[in-house]
Formats: C-alpha cells, structure tokens, sequence
C-alpha cells in the first residue's frame, strides 16, 4: 500500500488517500442520474452504462476488491462560469488517472480503476460492435458505479468542495494486496 501511495503522489495528485471500501455502496439513483445523459456518453462507451453492466454487477464487481486509494486533482479556477480553467484542470486528471492505472499495473495484476468521467483511453470506443480494446486498463466513472462521490469522501476523511476559484475531480482505483 505504501508504495502504491507514493506512486500515485509522484503522479501529482494533490489528495492520495487510502480508502475504505466498506464505504462502497452502488446507488441505483446514482446510475439513473447517468441515463439522464447530461454528459452525452450514456450508451456509447464499454465505461458507461448500459455497457459497463447493471448496477447490481458494478456493486459485486467494487466488493472483490480489498483495498483502494482515492485521488483527487485540485486545480485553480476564475469562478464557475470559466470553462476553460475547469476543461484544463479535467484534462490534468484524466492524463494523471491513465497515469495511474499503468503505473499499478506495474505492481500488481489487476486493479479497477473509477475515475471521473468516460474512458478517454481510445480516441473512438469500440462500444458496441466490437469488444473493449483495453478491458485490463479501461476506466468507468465513479458514478457510473452508482457512487455517490461527495459521500464517499466524506466517509474517507477526503474533502470535495474546495471553495470559490477552486476545481476538483476526483476518482479511485480499487484492487487486492
Ligand atoms: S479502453 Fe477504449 S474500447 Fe475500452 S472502454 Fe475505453 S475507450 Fe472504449
């Protein structure tokens, strides 16, 4: 665990924090947030729903694994209507999240990444006609499995909201050690 958190540290990540997966629970009204489709994603990647399985499989799926480690990307923002500073601070995560997922790799077999958003491993997802490039390495989002993000890091000690002229995301993996 040591190591895996001083990994993710060297990533950038202003919060590494291990997390208590018994904190962990798929919410159905989560997942019916996503089909309401604000992001435009639902139904077109391996990542999201329907193609990453019912939130009763996303559920069991999160409870194989034994530990995990939430991370966050703090970043400064103008105010809420600066999309371009919150676009920037997204692309910092998702490039340190991809980051992340390889660099565990490098220690152990398997781990299950949930990060903040759809896959952006593949320029074009495969989804549906083909199956996913990537199945040891593809991100879903931590809502996509039905979590309820600012609940999961009240219960780990890890903040959410950081204030006017601040942006976080915020993802975690889960694996076994
Ligand atoms: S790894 Fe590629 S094919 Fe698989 S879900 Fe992500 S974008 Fe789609």
């Amino acid at each position: 665990m040591q190591a895996l958190l001083k990994t993710l540290e060297e990533i950038g990540f202003e919060t590494v924090k291990e997390l208590d997966v018994s904190t962990l629970k798929a919410l159905p009204e989560v997942r019916q947030m996503c089909e309401v489709n604000t992001c435009g994603v639902y139904n077109t990647r391996w990542s999201c729903p329907p193609g990453c399985g019912s939130i009763e499989e996303c559920d069991k799926i999160m409870h194989q694994y034994t530990h995990g480690i939430l991370v966050q990307t703090i970043g400064d923002i103008e105010d809420t209507l600066d999309w371009e500073g919150i676009m920037e601070v997204k692309e910092v995560h998702d490039k340190r999240f991809l980051q992340g997922t390889e660099r565990i790799k490098e220690h152990l077999d398997e781990v299950l990444p949930l990060g903040d958003g759809a896959c952006t491993r593949c320029q074009k997802c495969t989804y549906p006609d083909a199956p996913c490039r990537f199945p040891d390495l593809k991100s879903s989002s931590m809502e996509a499995f039905g979590l309820f993000v600012s609940d999961v890091c009240k219960k780990n000690g890890v903040g959410y909201n950081y204030g006017p002229g601040k942006m976080c995301y915020t993802g975690c993996y889960l694996f076994c050690i």
